[in-house]
């Protein structure tokens, strides 16, 4: 007596399968696609297979009952073949060996073949068996009969279950172990049924097994909520990196487009939830919607916080160039929400990559990544769409991924060097001071510290830095060159994560007293910034260092929002005019914001520094405007010590 219920069981598995695929939405990308397409071949199986054991076991005669259980007989043998090269299929998309089989070279055309041509072969012999009854017969009683040529089914299964593993082992470097392992399971439940059902045909558990293991590779394989969002059903930056991963594993070339929304911040911060996931999905429908248009095969993924990527396997660099092109135009720019019209703007780049190869844009995973999150602050975008073409940009993008190592080094080896820019009192006609910058020379090029602190900021070194400017600006301010220049004091940066250190005033105080110098020799530079993200510890440290007697200056004043709040209540005695002033001078409406706000500092009893005077012409304009101090080019550029005090020495002559 057959046991039916085994089949019936997973008919149920399987359709409470397909309909959870759907529900959730997991119906994007090939791996799900291919995923999909062995569930609904699983269950056209199951219910064939359930059909055959109905009409031989449970059924009573009725007309043409033979050639039903024929037709239905020879349906199972067509679909249930299929499965193997499906999960064959499976394994090369979640291998990435898929790609080679797609190629369109010579070796992918014959590697398709020879995926092709057992099952082929099979399904024809399927299809014959209706005149030559080798493979399977059905006798007058509708009662089924194995016949010889039945095997042939067996060998092509082995044949696809190896090479399915072989092609698992030779790229297992691109899966997990987790999922190695699970993979394997799935072919040992797989291959034990076929045994199980050969030994003993009367246990139709095949098909059983076969809903199990699809469960099981649902669970452990696809784990679709790891990859996908699933408000959206978008690829999210999992399914990138992982994707981004195999390519070079596997040296795949390929083209991708990142875009990003320039103001997608700002748009997160102000619309709730729902609202922001009905822009990204309405966006995503977009591209999808245009890639499909396009007749391109291009996986789309939301990265994070309003970034996109575009991934198209292959070297057909033209089509997805000319696509990045289309899209900076077309993507569009105001959307009805459901409460909401919002508008969006863009920055779009495409790269390429091929392995070992100059015209690569990127060489190594982690430079995919750094140019995923940071192209728009490699490359200043301008209208066009951003590309990593030329020398000077490629190595901006080195310089982005070596620069944690860059750090380390110079950390390690103290590569790091203080230098010193004059700062001229206008109401005593001589150099008072001096602000100390740090410079880091790497291959022979200085890296401009607007780019390595905060990165340094990033990656924690900056403490180390931090305390490398303290010591050295304090030895040089404590030696005879020093006091030889005449100088007042030394103007110095603080880094924002300095101003979190707990700790940090009696750390200054300390430095100090150990190189015997006062505390008014010392002036100390803050930001807005750091002022927003740190404000307790901030307050407590500038506290503290004001009661030690040290003074502070707020730097870049006018690139921030700035807070005149803070002007007014934190102890700073000057304010530092950002160069940003002096580049709009020309401007009407500029110079009564900046006559009004020196007015209105200087009624505050604070000192003003200029910075960014480049020429006789604007020292002037904003010496009539009654600031302090100038600092700038026109003087000098920041010099090594050394220079510098040779510098002031030579200045003094001649004044
Ligand atoms: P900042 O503190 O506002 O420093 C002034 C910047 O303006 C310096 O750039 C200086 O070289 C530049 N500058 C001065 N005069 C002129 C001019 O006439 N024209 C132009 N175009 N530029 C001028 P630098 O040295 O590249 O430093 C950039 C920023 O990096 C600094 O801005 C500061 O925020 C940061 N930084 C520099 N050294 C240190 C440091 O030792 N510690 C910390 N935490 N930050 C530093
Ligand atoms: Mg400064
Ligand atoms: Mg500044």
């Amino acid at each position: 007596m057959r046991v039916i219920y085994f089949t019936l069981c997973a008919i149920i598995n399987i359709v409470v399968l397909i309909i959870a695929i759907y529900a959730r939405k997991f119906t994007h990308g090939t791996q799900n696609k291919v995923f999909l397409v062995i569930a609904w071949d699983a269950l056209l199986s199951s219910v064939c297979d359930f059909v055959c054991t109905y009409l031989q076991v449970y059924a009573g005669d009725f007309p043409h009952k033979a050639t039903v259980l024929f037709v239905s007989t020879t349906l199972y043998f067509v679909f249930r073949n299929f499965t193997m090269v499906a999960l064959c299929m499976y394994v090369s998309v979640i291998t990435n060996f898929i790609y080679v089989i797609n190629e369109k070279s010579t070796r992918g055309k014959i590697l398709s073949l020879i995926l092709l041509v057992p099952y082929l072969l099979n399904v024809a012999l399927i299809i014959a068996n209706i005149w030559t009854g080798w493979i399977f017969t059905i006798d007058e009683n509708s009662l089924y009969h194995r016949q010889p040529l039945i095997a042939f089914n067996y060998v092509v299964a082995f044949i696809y279950t190896v090479f399915g593993i072989v092609v698992l082992v030779a790229f297992h470097k691109t899966l997990s172990k987790s999922r190695i392992y699970a993979i394997a399971f799935m072919y040992f439940l797989a291959i034990s049924s076929v045994f199980i059902q050969f030994f003993y045909p009367h246990l139709l558990v095949e098909m059983f097994a076969t809903s199990v293991a699809l469960f099981e590779t649902m669970i452990l394989v696809q784990r679709p909520e790891e990859l996908t969002d699933s408000n959206t059903g978008m690829f999210n930056i999992t399914a990138f990196r992982r994707h981004g991963k195999n390519l070079f594993l596997n040296k795949n070339p390929a083209s991708i487009i990142f875009i990003r929304i320039t103001n997608g911040k700002t748009l997160l911060n102000a619309l709730d939830y729902e609202t922001y996931t009905e822009l990204l999905s309405k966006i995503n429908d977009f591209i999808v919607s245009a890639l499909r248009d396009q007749k391109l095969r291009g996986q789309l993924y939301h990265l994070q916080k309003g970034r996109f990527a575009i991934l198209f396997k292959g070297n057909d660099t033209e089509i997805s160039s000319f696509f990045a092109d289309r899209l900076l135009k077309e993507l569009p720019q105001t959307h009805e929400l459901t409460n909401i019209k919002v508008e969006t703007y863009y920055h779009v780049c495409h790269t390429l990559y091929e392995h070992n190869s100059d015209c690569s844009d990127f060489k190594s995973f982690k430079e995919l990544m750094v140019l995923a999150e940071n192209f728009d602050k490699i490359l200043k975008p301008g209208k066009e769409v951003i590309r990593f073409q030329d020398q000077k940009s490629k190595e901006m993008l080195k310089q982005n991924v070596t620069i944690d190592s860059i750090l380390m080094n110079a950390v390690q080896n103290n590569l790091f060097e203080m230098y010193y820019q004059p700062i001229y009192s206008v109401i005593e006609h001589r150099i008072v001071s001096a602000e100390a910058l740090i410079r880091l020379k790497h291959d022979g090029k200085f890296i401009s510290p607007e780019f390595f602190i905060p990165a340094a900021e990033r990656n924690g070194l900056i403490h180390q830095i931090g305390d490398f400017v303290l010591e050295s600006v304090c030895q040089f301010v404590a030696s005879d060159k020093f006091k030889e220049t005449g100088l007042d004091y030394v103007e110095l940066n603080l880094s924002v994560a300095q101003c979190m250190e707990i700790g940090l005033a009696d750390k200054i105080h300390q430095l100090t007293e150990k190189y015997g110098i006062s505390a008014d020799k010392l002036n100390l530079e803050i930001t807005e910034t750091a002022i927003d993200s740190s404000a307790n510890t901030m307050l407590n440290n500038i506290q503290k260092l004001s009661e030690y007697g040290f003074s502070f200056s707020l730097d870049d004043f006018g690139t921030g929002y700035s807070n005149i709040k803070r002007v007014v209540t934190l102890p700073l005695k000057i304010i530092k005019f950002d160069k940003t002033f002096v580049n709009e001078v020309n401007n009407p409406q500029m110079q009564i914001v900046l006559k009004n706000n020196i007015e209105m500092m200087k009624e505050m009893k604070k000192e003003i520094v200029v910075e960014g005077i480049e020429t006789n012409e604007m020292l002037k304009v904003f010496s009539d405007y009654n600031c302090d101090f100038i600092q700038g080019f026109y003087f000098s550029k920041p010099l090594p010590v050394d220079d510098f005090c040779s510098w002031v020495d030579n200045w003094k002559k001649q004044a």
